[in-house]
């Protein structure tokens, strides 16, 4: 089976290399001329648009970074929209609004493009190790025609519900993640101003009530965690663009519903300040390189 593989980031590179570690063969389209090239070493045939690579593919993944990235590759000049044939499956697995992805839907299904969302978690590490969640919505049958290329790709596949549905459990996760980061960076931050070593420190936490997924994989302390991007000066992983989106996403889902959101909104604004300190494309555990301390001649 040919998968059209469309956005070849830090993502897309390892999920198309697991894919073509299985059975699978691709053709790939990026924007970048740089992101195309790495999919052709890895072995993936080229296109010169989304359309070329839809009608090449059997089934279609897109990873791309935004709502307005995935309206463009489906449904732009030279679109998924115009090369896939009526019957095709489009599995969305980027991280965007749950609106966006039942619009784009509606128009494929009125041409019988079939289109599902599957966004991911666990990170790069999570992609070159094939072990990603994969949160899906859509149809029963869509999900499992996808099902042996997700496999490729995760490890833990979950039908949440409708099409949306998918976008809308991974929102919530990066929510609680994106505020994690910035409460560990924060409390390590804190700790070393008074003399605390930060391996002491993670591992008293480690082994108490404020473990967290995020300073087991992500630790803001660079040289804790050798597989942390802050190991290898921050390079992405997952970049504070991105999580300013999903949380602003989330803040936008709250006030919808009107729920009350505290902590979403003022952890957005913390990502927003590392693009504004020139740190929005490294990866977002370099909000620790901001947090720091004041002078000590600041009044307290
Ligand atoms: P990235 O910026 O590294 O890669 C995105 C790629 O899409 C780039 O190569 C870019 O050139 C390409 N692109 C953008 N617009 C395009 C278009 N219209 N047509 C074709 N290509 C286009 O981003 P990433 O880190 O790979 O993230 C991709 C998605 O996955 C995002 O929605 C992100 O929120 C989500 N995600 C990322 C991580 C992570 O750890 N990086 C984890 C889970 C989910």
């Amino acid at each position: 089976m040919t998968i059209a593989f469309i956005g070849i980031g830090n993502m897309g590179r390892p999920m198309l290399a697991n894919l073509l570690k299985r059975e699978f063969s691709a053709v790939a389209y990026d924007i970048a001329p740089a992101a195309l090239e790495a999919a052709a070493a890895l072995g993936a045939a080229r296109a010169a648009s989304p359309a070329e690579a839809a009608a090449a593919g059997d089934l279609v993944i897109t990873m791309l970074p935004s709502s307005t990235n995935v309206e463009a590759a489906y449904l732009g000049p030279g679109g998924i929209i115009v090369g896939a044939a009526a019957g095709k499956l489009c599995i969305d697995m980027s991280t965007i609004d749950p609106s966006t992805s039942r619009r784009v839907a509606a128009q494929l299904n009125e041409r019988a493009i079939r289109y599902i969302d599957a966004p991911v978690s666990g990170g790069i590490g999570g992609a070159a190790a094939g072990t990603l969640a994969i949160m899906v919505g859509g149809d029963a049958a869509d999900l499992a025609e996808a099902r042996p290329a997700l496999a490729a790709i995760g490890s833990n596949i979950i039908h949440v519900g409708g099409i949306g549905a998918g976008e809308v459990a991974k929102l919530r996760n990066n929510l609680i993640s994106g505020s994690a980061l910035v409460a560990v960076a924060e409390a390590f931050r804190i700790g070393e101003a008074f003399g605390v070593d930060p391996q002491i420190l993670t591992d008293v936490i480690a082994k108490s009530s404020g473990a967290t997924w995020v300073m087991e994989h992500a630790h803001p302390v660079p040289g804790i965690v050798d597989t942390a991007a802050s190991s290898r000066q921050y390079a992405p992983g997952f970049m504070p663009d991105l999580m300013a989106k999903d949380l602003g996403l989330a803040v936008s889902a709250a006030r919808e519903k009107r729920v009350p959101v505290v902590v979403a909104s003022a952890v957005q604004q913390v990502y927003r300040m590392a693009s504004s300190h020139g740190l929005g494309r490294e990866d977002f555990s370099s909000v620790y390189k901001f947090l720091t301390p004041s002078g000590d001649d600041a009044p307290v």
